[in-house]
């Protein structure tokens, strides 16, 4: 798709570990380009959401798995557009606030350990990029969900610097949260998503390495929002 001020609506791909600041990159970049934020951690947090609904517990391989499936193909979990974004809608409900507790962190991490799991949510997430004009952020997008990404990058920081974002990140939204746990869930997803066998964490061959530790956001947005610009030229 052709846009006659900025160019080629371009995909752009961001994966990195939590708390790098990946979240908070890849909205103020989508928002001053103009492009569509498709946030697929949610997608993995409103699969552990629904199955704790269910009671279906986040090691039942098999049962999580043939949930996702359900969820998608009934489109009880879907994309809706929303302003600069997509949100996510579970059985009808709009669920942006109830995934982003600390618990479902760490739900979204175990679920999406499971191949099933990952193999349904993929075409929604492929769905929604279609289109070009579209910032998408998590783990495998370099990798696996758009591996013909325009442009790719990989968003990191140090653990210190990673902890005490999530920490702050969840006391402002009221939660109870001290900087020792944080910072050893963080370790532990780290782990767990990268040493999965299925689409594990990693820097893709061809993304940018971004490294956020020191760095102000609106001054990592202005570089990054060259280097799209650049390449939708
Ligand atoms: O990015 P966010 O913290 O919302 O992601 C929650 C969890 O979902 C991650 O820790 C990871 O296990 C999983 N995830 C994934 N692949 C993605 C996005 C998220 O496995 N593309």
């Amino acid at each position: 798709m052709i846009d006659c001020v900025h160019g080629r609506r371009l995909v752009v791909a961001i994966d990195g570990p939590a708390g790098a600041g990946k979240s908070t990159i890849a909205g103020e970049l989508a928002r001053a380009l103009g492009y569509v934020l498709l946030d697929t951690g949610a997608l993995y947090r409103a699969v552990a959401l629904a199955a704790q609904q269910q009671g279906v517990a986040w090691d039942d391989t098999e049962g999580v798995a043939r949930l996702a499936v359900r969820l998608a193909r009934a489109d009880e979990l879907r994309l809706e557009p929303a302003p600069h974004g997509v949100r996510v809608v579970l059985f009808g409900d709009d669920v942006g606030a109830a995934i982003r507790t600390a618990e479902m962190s760490m739900g979204a991490s175990r679920v999406s350990a499971i191949p099933g799991v990952r193999a349904a949510l993929l075409e929604l997430q492929r769905a929604t990029g279609r289109q070009g004009g579209v910032i998408a952020e998590g783990r495998d997008i370099g990798t696996v969900v758009f591996p013909s990404a325009d442009v790719k990058f990989f968003v990191t920081a140090s653990i210190e610097v990673r902890a005490e974002r999530r920490c702050a990140e969840l006391l402002a939204r009221g939660e109870r949260a001290d900087l020792q746990s944080v910072r050893a869930e963080v370790i532990a997803r780290d782990r767990q998503d990268s040493e999965r066998s299925v689409a594990p964490l990693r820097h893709a061959d061809d993304a940018r390495l971004v490294d956020t530790s020191g760095r102000t956001v609106s001054d990592i947005v202005a570089e990054l929002r060259r280097i799209v610009e650049t390449a939708a030229r």
